[in-house]
C-alpha cells in the first residue's frame, strides 16, 4: 500500500545553543524522566563519570555516547537521538556548539521542524553565549526554514529561580528572533532547569518559582505540528552516508527524504552520476520498512548499481522528474558577514562544492523583498541580497533548496536557490 500524509506524524527539532548552554544535560534529562532511558544506563553513566570526575556530566553523557567525546564533555558530531511520546516522534540532533563543527550543524538543521533553543540564564553566560554563537544558530536555522523555536531559559536554579531574569532574556531572546524573521506566534520562552528536571518533563515544584504558571518544556514540544510535508511531489533523496550493511544488502545509503516517498521495488536515478539502481530493502528510523514518506529517515538497501557512482550529498529521484543539475544559480540570502564576489563554498545538508560569489544583483528589503540597492559593491552582515553563485561541477540543486555559504572557515551567508 501506498503511504498516506495522515501516517506521517513525525516532528522533527534541532536543539542548539552556545557550548555549556547544558543542551546535552536537558536532553538527557528530558530522555530520562520521559522513561526512554533506563535507570541502569544513566547509573553506568554516572558511576564513568564519577571515576573520570565529571559526575555533573553524567546526563549529558546519554547522548555523547562515543569515548573521545565523553572525554572531552563536548558533542562532537550531530549525533540523532529518537524518542517516542504519546503523539509524537522525536529525533533530536544534538548541534556541536563549536564554530569549526557548523557543517556538521548544517546536515542537523536541514532536517528539523523546529528547534530548541537552550540559553544558559546564569549571570554574565547569557550575554556572552547570546554574543557568541546563540545569534548565529539562530539566524542559521532561520534560513534553513524552521520558522518555530521554544527557548529553554535554563540552568535558572542559578539565579534563585528569579521572575526579572526569565523576563529579561526572553524578552531579549525574542526580539533577537523577530529581528531575525520569526513570527511572534512561533515563539515561546520556558524558565528550567535541566540538570535536576524542573519544567522539563515535570512542572517545576520550587516555591520561588511559583510565579511561573505555564506549561513544562514537554508539552510545548508535543504541540509542535509537523510541517506540511511534501509527499505527493516527486522523489528527492539527499545521500548522507553509503555503507555495507552485511552480507545480503552490500550496498546502502542512509538519507533524509525530502520529498515524495519511496517503496521495496522502485527505480530511482542517481544524479549527478546518472545511474539507475533498484531498492532492494529499506528501513524507517532503523526499523524494516515496506515504504517511505517524506519527512522519515531512511536506509535504502540498493541493487543494480556500483557503489562508485554514489557519494554523500548526491540525491536520489524519480527517474520521470529527475533534478537538474547546475553550475550557475541565483541565490536570496541573509548575510552573516560581508560579502563580495568572492571564492566560496557552497553546503546542502551533505553536500558540498568549490564555488564563487559572481555577482552582487541587489540588495533587498528585509521584510518586503524589495530592491533597495541595485548591483551594491559589498553586502553587509545582516542584510538580505541577491547574489549568483557559480560552481565548477555541475551540482543537483532546485529552485527553492537552502543553501549555505562559507568562506575561510566562517558562514558567510545561508538562502534559497531562486
Ligand atoms: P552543552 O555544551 O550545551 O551540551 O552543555 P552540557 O549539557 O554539557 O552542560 C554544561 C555544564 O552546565 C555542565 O557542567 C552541566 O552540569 C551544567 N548544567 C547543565 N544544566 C544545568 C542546570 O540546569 N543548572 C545548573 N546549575 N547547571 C547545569
Amino acid at each position: 500500500m501506498r503511504p498516506t500524509g495522515d501516517l506521517v506524524r513525525h516532528s522533527k527539532s534541532y536543539v542548539l545553543g552556545h557550548v555549556d548552554a547544558g543542551k546535552s544535560t536537558l536532553m538527557g534529562r528530558l530522555l530520562h524522566d520521559l522513561n526512554v532511558v533506563d535507570k541502569r544506563t544513566i547509573d553506568k553513566y554516572r558511576k564513568e563519570a564519577e571515576r573520570l570526575g565529571k559526575s555533573s556530566f553524567a546526563l549529558a553523557w546519554v547522548l555523547d555516547q562515543g569515548t573521545q567525546e565523553r572525554e572531552r564533555g563536548v558533542t562532537i558530531d550531530v549525533a540523532m537521538k529518537r524518542f517516542e511520546t504519546d503523539s509524537t516522534i522525536f529525533t533530536i540532533l544534538d548541534a556541536p556548539g563549536h564554530r569549526d563543527f557548523i557543517p556538521n550543524m548544517i546536515a542537523g538543521a536541514s532536517q528539523a521542524d523546529f528547534a530548541i533553543l537552550v540559553v544558559d540564564a546564569s549571570i554574565g553566560n547569557f550575554e556572552s553565549g547570546l554574543r557568541g554563537q546563540t545569534k548565529e544558530h539562530a539566524l542559521l536555522v532561520r534560513s534553513m526554514g524552521v520558522q518555530r523555536i521554544i527557548t529553554a531559559v535554563n540552568k535558572l536554579d542559578t539565579v534563585d529561580w528569579s521572575q526579572d531574569r526569565f523576563d529579561e532574556i526572553s524578552q531579549q531572546v525574542s526580539s533577537f528572533l523577530m529581528s531575525a524573521g520569526f513570527l511572534p506566534k512561533n515563539l515561546a520562552s520556558v524558565p528550567c532547569a535541566g540538570i535536576t528536571g524542573e519544567n522539563i518533563v515535570h512542572k517545576v515544584d520550587v516555591p520561588k518559582a511559583s510565579w511561573y504558571s505555564g506549561p513544562p518544556l514537554i508539552t510545548l514540544l508535543e504541540s509542535s505540528e509537523p510541517i506540511a510535508r511534501a509527499l505527493e511531489k516527486p522523489l528527492r533523496l539527499t545521500i548522507d552516508d553509503i555503507f555495507r550493511s552485511g552480507v545480503q544488502n552490500p550496498l546502502s545509503i542512509s538519507g533524509r527524504l525530502d520529498a515524495g516517498n519511496v517503496q521495496i521495488g522502485d527505480m530511482v536515478l542517481v544524479v549527478p552520476a546518472n545511474q539507475m539502481a533498484t531498492v532492494k530493502g529499506l528501513e524507517v528510523d532503523s526499523e524494516p520498512a515496506e515504504w517511505a514518506v517524506a519527512g522519515q529517515n531512511v536506509i535504502l538497501h540498493l541493487t543494480d548499481i556500483e557503489a562508485k557512482y554514489l557519494k554523500s550529498g548526491d540525491v536520489l529521484c524519480a527517474p520521470t522528474a529527475p533534478v537538474t543539475c547546475i553550475t550557475s544559480f541565483t541565490v536570496k540570502l541573509l548575510a552573516f558577514e560581508h560579502i563580495t564576489p568572492m571564492h566560496c563554498e557552497i553546503y546542502k545538508g551533505r553536500l558540498h562544492a568549490p564555488g564563487r560569489v559572481t555577482k552582487l544583483v541587489a540588495q533587498l528589503d528585509k521584510s518586503s523583498g524589495a530592491t533597495v540597492k541595485g548591483k551594491p559593491r559589498l553586502i553587509k552582515p545582516g542584510s538580505v541580497a541577491k547574489v549568483i553563485v557559480e560552481v565548477d561541477d555541475p551540482i543537483p540543486l532546485e529552485q527553492g533548496g537552502r543553501v549555505i555559504i562559507r568562506a575561510g572557515g566562517e558562514t558567510v551567508g545561508a538562502g534559497l536557490v531562486e
